[in-house]
């Protein structure tokens, strides 16, 4: 498919692709955030936990402090001397380091300080291992000498560098919070410590605790196993609803870029018969002409239109013309290579740029061989239709550079074509664009007209067989051109059908023919009626109805005494809309009849129904009736078909005597011709008519 740069990126922004990518960047942005709570939240809780590890170490150490100076403030504890327990071996140099009570019995003095390490020592089972520790530089117990990391701890103490600190440590393979304060040396103390060398308030060491983090390690363990359950849970039913949402927006994603799809073929293509429509022919034209001036190649465009479709299409029904149209762009697209462009116009014409071609001859080649394609019979739903093609070819760079151009050489070529009788193939010449600017030319001049009312009514009296009497005229349109002198219907209608102008020329001679009326009734001639020729396309006007029974009102024409002439193919064109639209003006009083009966393909049923008053035999069957028996046949037929569907009968196109007898003989109602008289202004036919 050929897709403008806009048209890429709207199909880009709504792409699968970028659904799914979005998604995973959902799940991963959706995984990192719980990824980064789980962790925030464990090393919180860590963080918590070792504080707690840490207040309690700290606690232990105070209440160990709490001994120590209750025990400094009674100047020691005597403690009964035993077999297993003698005096302490450090505290010699202390004179009352072993008394003895009234009773004989010998205590041996405790210091604080090994009071509480033996309290600590019996109490590290029930403890959970927690030990408290007294340390010093110089100590009268060698067990109270500091080991590397407390040494290095009491000489930052000695230097004043800090009081307190702590940290976790393996001691003896386990995970250990170690705790230490440094102690300063008080009163009581000198007593004993004295002979180490301490004064009052030097740093005499440090207490602490070893607190061991197993429990507390298994409490962070604990929760952290909770925050993996939690997370997880979490983390999957996010997961699993991104996941789906993201099978939602992938599977809408899919469905809009289908109908973006569908949106854009059918902005490029024609629905029926699925060729380029015209605004796809153009953008890909441009690009082929642009490829073709880069490459110096030649470029061939075939503007094709065929010949009567309308006809089909008008009596056997739009579906059987849509079945031929869709043959047409298969036999095209068949005839014509892969890189050649065929599209569709609108309505029966198409398009087929030949690309790379040598010259002339080629596109000669071509056109020939899909003249000969096309105009092969085509078999729509058991109908055998036969149309042929008109074809007019203009080529690139000879014509015209660009794609405007040559569509606009390529239409006069097509136009030429049709007027030499169809079934053809024209290239364009100089010539036809003089011909297609006259055309239009043509068109202006003919608005120009209308506005100016600088047309004319000419009317053509139709007599009473049997009577000849003069009962009503057929008001027939004329142009009197400023230059090129009276234009016939036959080639204005046309132009005013192609440039919708016609419904203002019907509304037109609609007006002057009941002016005419009324001027007729005011001399005292009150009947004859006026018959007026109305358009196919106008009869497809839905204001036609109202609008035709503004200008009798307007005019005060009485019921009965217009007419409306409507071809056969017109009223056969759309059979039910034209019974609907005759019907509503019968209702206004207005007569109808069939023009130019037996020239089209009438169905009897639908004859049947239509609201008529007459049929109008055409005057070809007219012409040749006294040498042609066929002739005759057809119009004893159509009288004798208008008799028993209670029509009147009027014959067109009289020319000579032996013409009136034969038909006024075979029971026609009305006579009209040159032999009763030619179209002439209204005055003319004055003197007649008062005369009657
Ligand atoms: P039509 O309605 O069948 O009109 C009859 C045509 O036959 C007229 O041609 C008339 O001049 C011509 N004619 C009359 N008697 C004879 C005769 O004895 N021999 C020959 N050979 N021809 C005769 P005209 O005026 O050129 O009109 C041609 C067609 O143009 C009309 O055919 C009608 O279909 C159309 N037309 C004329 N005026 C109007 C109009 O105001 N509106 C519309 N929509 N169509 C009009
Ligand atoms: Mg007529
Ligand atoms: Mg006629």
């Amino acid at each position: 498919m050929h897709q403008s740069p806009r048209e890429g990126r709207l199909a880009a922004s709504f792409s699968p692709s970028l659904a799914i990518a979005a998604t995973w960047g959902v799940a991963f942005f959706w995984s990192c955030l719980l990824a980064f709570s789980y962790l925030w939240n464990f090393e919180r809780t860590k963080e918590e936990t070792l504080r707690m590890a840490y207040a309690e170490a700290r606690a232990v150490r105070d209440k160990d402090m709490a001994f120590r100076r209750w025990g400094l403030k009674h100047q020691g504890v005597y403690v009964p001397v035993t077999e297993k327990e003698g005096p302490s071996p450090y505290l010699r140099h202390v004179p009352r380091y072993v008394i003895e009570t009234v009773a004989g019995q010998k205590l041996a003095l405790r210091a604080p300080a090994t009071m509480v390490r033996e309290m600590m020592d019996d109490y590290v089972e029930q403890g959970g291992g927690v030990r408290g520790r007294i340390v010093g530089l110089r100590a009268l117990n060698p067990a109270n000498l500091p080991d590397d990391w407390e040494k290095a701890q009491l000489e930052a103490f000695e230097k004043g560098q800090k009081t307190e600190v702590w940290e976790i440590a393996d001691l003896d393979g386990k995970p250990h919070l170690r705790y230490l304060k440094a102690w300063h040396m008080e009163e009581g103390c000198v007593e004993c410590h004295g002979v180490l060398g301490y004064q009052v308030g030097d740093m005499r060491g440090a207490t602490g605790v070893n607190l061991p983090l197993a429990p507390y390690y298994a409490h962070i363990d604990d929760v952290a196993f909770n925050l993996v359950l939690s997370h997880g849970g979490i983390w999957l039913i996010g997961l699993m609803g991104i996941g789906l949402s993201g099978r939602q927006a992938v599977l809408r994603a899919r469905e809009r870029m289908a109908v973006i799809a569908e949106i854009q073929h059918l902005a490029r293509h024609d629905s029926l018969t699925g060729l380029d429509n015209r605004y796809s022919l153009m953008s890909r034209l441009e690009q082929a002409l642009a490829t073709a001036r880069r490459e110096r190649q030649k470029l061939a465009l075939m503007l094709i239109d065929m010949d009567r479709f309308k006809n089909i299409n008008d009596t056997l029904g739009h579906h059987i013309g849509d079945g031929l149209l869709v043959e047409v762009a298969r036999r095209l697209t068949h005839g014509v290579r892969e890189s050649d462009i065929v599209a569709r116009l609108g309505g029966d014409e198409f398009v087929v740029a030949l690309t790379g071609i040598a010259g002339p001859e080629d596109a000669l080649a071509v056109g020939s061989k899909l003249l000969a394609a096309l105009a092969e019979p085509y078999r729509v739903e058991g109908h055998l239709l036969h149309s042929t093609p008109s074809i007019g070819v203009a080529l690139f760079p000879d014509n015209a550079e660009e794609a405007v151009g040559l569509l606009k050489d390529a239409d006069a070529a097509m136009y030429q074509a049709k007027a030499q009788g169809r079934n053809r193939l024209v290239f364009f010449t100089p010539e036809l664009a003089l011909a297609a600017a006259e055309r239009l030319e043509l068109e202006r001049e003919l608005r120009h007209a209308l506005a100016t009312k600088s047309l004319t009514v000419v009317y053509q009296p139709q007599v009473e067989a049997m009577s000849g009497r003069i009962v009503a005229f057929e008001a027939l349109a004329r142009w009197p051109h400023p230059t090129r002198g009276w234009i016939p219907p036959s080639e204005f209608v046309p132009v005013a059908e192609e440039s919708g102008l016609i419904e203002s020329l019907g509304e037109w001679v609609l007006e002057e023919a009941c002016r005419q009326l009324a001027r007729w009734r005011k001399a005292g001639i009150h009947d004859v009626r006026i018959a007026v020729n109305l358009s196919a396309h106008h009869l497809r006007s839905a204001q036609l109805a109202s609008r035709i029974a503004a200008i009798l009102h307007k005019h005060e024409t009485p019921p009965g005494m217009l007419e409306i002439e409507i071809t056969e193919s017109a009223a056969m064109a759309d059979p039910e809309h034209a019974i609907e639209q005759l019907r509503r003006l019968r209702h206004h009083g207005v007569k109808i009849a069939i023009d130019d009966f037996g020239t089209g393909y009438s169905s009897l049923a639908y004859l049947k129904r239509l609201p008529i008053d007459a049929l109008k035999i055409d005057r070809a069957f007219v012409a040749d009736l006294e040498h042609d028996v066929n002739d005759a046949m057809i119009c004893r037929a159509t009288v004798a078909l208008a008799k028993s569907l209670r029509l009147a009968v009027i014959a067109e196109g009289v020319e000579t005597a032996a013409q009136r007898d034969f038909l006024a003989a075979i029971g026609c109602d009305c006579l009209q011709g040159y032999h009763f008289g030619r179209p002439a202004p209204a005055e003319t036919f004055m003197a007649v008519l008062q005369a009657r």
